[in-house]
């Protein structure tokens, strides 16, 4: 940051700055002879003091959270250039739609634009940035209608009338388009004069600045997707930054964990104004990957959950992304209510999920399979997660679906459960299969444990989902457990209803009426 206008800031400043996470600014005045105002030294140094308070974030952000990795080097000067370039591309983009509803009117043959746009179409759905997500009634996927723009081609009247084709208006708008192209596009000074481009030759220089224009898009898209598995992308980090912008949150202090799918942060919560919620005095964030190459192999556990079902075949990728974090907020929703230990859901932002935090002094609870419990402890831990089981199923209606001594937590003397954005309803067409992996899962790890009376994988299906599966060879019983999925698959297909619990074997399927 330069210190141009910096002498003119030097009043009490705006508002957010209070807010602002990095300290508030030191306003000490200075009073000081007149002698001393003549010094020209003094006159350097309060110069630079003002300028310290005027700016004091600049040199804060650079050790701020949301550098990491890579970037440590950049300052907010990067961040606003991020948000400047977010928003410069949006108008682009507009502009290029606008240009693009020009051209092909609404001729039956209509050229593409897609390719030339700046902002990823998955990127593109901004205008939802206010959406709030945990008001399920409104539909955030709800796909946009087209709308075309009807062309006349003519402009005036009798024999003043003006085609489209004329050649002077069309030279002089050709030389106007320009505008259009991408900055760096340099196009003289053209613009001012009234100079005419025939259509060829506007053709060319703008065929030639689009290729110009990917040529660049390629490789920024190379730089983003490479920090992207650092930490978070840009838009990701503006989310972030508008959290604490808002008070809800005082400070991200670092990452606590990479996954494939999600980033998770620690942050200290703030007084929020909006929210009548009270923020945790400690927050993890977890952010779901928008790589969207992992979430391929997942798409069993959303596809086929009914509570999806009609939004999946319209969404984009990002979108799905989304519906995990929100799946995940669902999830830990009933779960909170069903009062099993697990993180309570603060806030969710797109695909950013903001719950309490796990753990203390932003150290966060170790996982069951990094801490040595006394087998006394351990015995209690089984005992717990058998619990837990029974109330996630029986009162929540829920499978956790990725259950094992890699999403407990043990903190206050118990186990806390985590990462239930894939968790399903029992009656998912596969929800009793990941039901079994999970008792494996759990049985396997607390019998290695020395739990003598820990139930094994089988014994333990039955405890949780009260179904009587007799067979006693883990094939047989996976056997039994997909003919009872699909039996039941088969009575929603006749019925067109959905199964809102198994019975226990035998009896016909119970339905929420
Ligand atoms: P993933 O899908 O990447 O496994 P998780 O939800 O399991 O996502 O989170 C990854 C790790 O982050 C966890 O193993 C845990 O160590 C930490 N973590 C996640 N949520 C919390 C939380 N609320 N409090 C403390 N630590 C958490
Ligand atoms: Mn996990």
């Amino acid at each position: 940051m330069d210190s141009v206008g910096v002498a003119a800031d030097a009043g009490p400043g705006p508002a957010w700055r209070s807010k602002c996470p990095w300290g508030a600014p030191n306003t000490t005045s200075i009073s000081c002879s007149l002698a001393d105002v003549m010094s020209e030294q003094l006159a350097k140094e309060l110069q630079l003091e003002e300028e310290n308070a005027a700016f004091p974030e600049v040199v804060a952000v650079a050790e701020g959270p949301f550098i990491t990795g890579e970037n440590t080097d950049t300052s907010s000067d990067l961040m606003l250039a991020q948000m400047l370039q977010m928003e410069f591309d949006r108008e682009y983009d507009a502009q290029l739609r606008r240009e693009e509803k020009k051209i092909n009117g609404d001729s039956k043959v209509s050229i593409s634009f897609e390719n030339y746009r700046k902002v990823h179409p998955y990127d593109s759905d901004s205008s939802e940035d206010e959406v709030d997500w945990q008001d399920t009634r409104h539909d955030p996927y709800r796909a946009d209608k087209p709308t075309t723009t009807p062309r006349r081609g003519f402009v005036g009247k009798g024999k003043d009338i003006t085609t489209k084709h004329d050649e002077v208006v069309c030279g002089r708008k050709n030389t106007a388009r320009m505008e259009n192209f991408a900055p760096e596009f340099q196009v003289g000074d053209g613009i001012g004069m009234d100079l005419k481009l025939s259509n060829q030759v506007f053709n060319a220089l703008k065929q030639h600045a689009y290729s110009e224009e990917r040529r660049s898009a390629r490789l920024h898209e190379k730089k983003e997707h490479s920090t992207a598995e650092k930490a978070v992308d840009p838009k990701t980090r503006l989310l972030m930054y508008k959290m604490i912008n808002s008070g809800m949150l005082e400070t991200i202090t670092g990452c606590i964990s990479t996954g494939k799918e999600s980033v998770v942060f620690h942050a200290y919560g703030g007084e929020s104004a909006t929210e009548d919620k009270v923020i945790p005095p400690e927050c993890a964030i977890k952010v779901f990957k928008t790589t969207l190459n992992e979430f391929k192999n997942r798409d069993k556990y959303i596809k086929d959950d009914y509570r999806f079902k009609d939004r999946f075949g319209r969404l984009n990728p990002r979108k799905i992304i989304r519906m995990w974090a929100e799946k995940e907020m669902h999830n830990l929703t009933r779960m909170q209510n069903a009062g099993i230990p697990c993180p309570k859901v603060v806030l969710l932002k797109k695909h950013v999920l903001v719950m309490s935090f796990i753990g203390q002094d932003q150290v966060p609870a170790p996982k069951l399979k990094d801490v040595t419990l006394s087998s006394e402890d351990m015995k209690k831990a089984y005992h717990q997660i058998l619990n837990m089981m029974q109330q996630l199923y029986k009162e929540c209606n829920l499978v956790h679906a990725d259950l094992s001594e890699y999403n407990m937590l043990w903190h206050d003397g118990k186990v806390w459960l985590i990462d239930v954005s894939q968790s399903v309803e029992p009656t998912h067409p596969h929800g009793l299969e990941f039901l079994f992996r999970d008792c494996r899962n759990v049985s396997q790890f607390f019998q290695k444990g020395g739990v003598a009376e820990a139930l094994n994988e089988r014994e333990l299906f039955n405890a949780v989902s009260g179904l009587n599966i007799t067979a006693d060879n883990e094939v047989d019983f996976q056997e039994e457990i997909e003919a009872l999925e699909k039996r039941n698959e088969d009575h929603v297909q006749n019925h067109g209803k959905k199964l809102s619990r198994f019975s226990s074997s035998g009896d016909p399927p119970i339905y929420d009426e």
